[in-house]
């Protein structure tokens, strides 16, 4: 198995052997391909089975596919329970977006909101964020989520135990109906299956 076997292209190649990896993890194996099909995917995987390029790599092809939007606005969404994961994860979209015409950002509560405004007026296709600053910054007009095409939630289970449940939905409302969804969570409790439910759309399951 290789990652070239799964559909990727040149450009992310480059930037995956750059990082020094050769071969997909299990969890990218399946992720990747289904994600490229535009499916809905539930994937259970914990942190270390490189689930973020899971999900990165497949959403820079994606939306490197197609020409960017005139004003850049945000077209991938990643929301992520913790500031330190939110960084992280965009730390990986920025070195996989290294030989791609894509912009990027993050944005987190605890730190001023004055920069985070700025860069999103610039535009950018993909935003991670964490819930709390992503709704305080749209419902001060800094950033629109009208255009979002593809919607992950990483660590979905770990929000639901810091009580984003509520913000998780309102950001629901804010995205189009129309949309892929990736779900990752290390567990799957009954909420976390009745907010999969809610959320995704025919999804297929994938496990690490
Ligand atoms: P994650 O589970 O996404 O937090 O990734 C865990 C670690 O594995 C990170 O340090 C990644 O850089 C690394 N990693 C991800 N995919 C691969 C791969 N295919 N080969 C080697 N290392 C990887």
């Amino acid at each position: 198995m290789s990652f070239k076997s799964l559909g990727l292209s040149d450009a992310l190649l480059r930037a995956i052997s750059k990082k020094g990896y050769t071969t997909p993890s299990p969890i990218q194996a399946k992720a990747i391909p289904l994600v490229l099909e535009r499916k809905d995917v539930l994937a259970s995987a914990q942190t270390g089975t490189g689930k973020t390029a899971g999900f990165t790599l497949p959403m820079l092809q994606l939306l490197s596919q197609q020409p960017p939007l005139r004003k850049r606005p945000i077209r991938a969404l990643i929301l992520t329970p913790t500031r330190e994961l939110a960084a992280q994860v965009y730390a990986n979209v920025k070195e996989y977006s290294t030989f791609l015409d894509i912009r990027s950002t993050v944005i987190f509560g605890g730190v001023n909101a004055r920069p985070q405004i700025a860069t999103l007026r610039n535009g950018v296709d993909i935003l991670v964020a964490t819930p709390g600053r992503l709704l305080d910054l749209h419902s001060q007009k800094a950033l629109s989520l009208a255009k979002v095409e593809m919607l992950v939630l990483d660590e979905a289970d770990r929000m639901l135990d810091m009580g984003f449940l509520r913000d998780i939905k309102r950001v629901i409302e804010l995205v189009p109906k129309r949309r892929q969804n990736l779900l990752f969570s290390a567990t799957f409790s009954k909420d976390i299956k009745k907010l999969a439910q809610s959320i995704l759309h025919h999804p297929v399951s994938v496990e690490a």
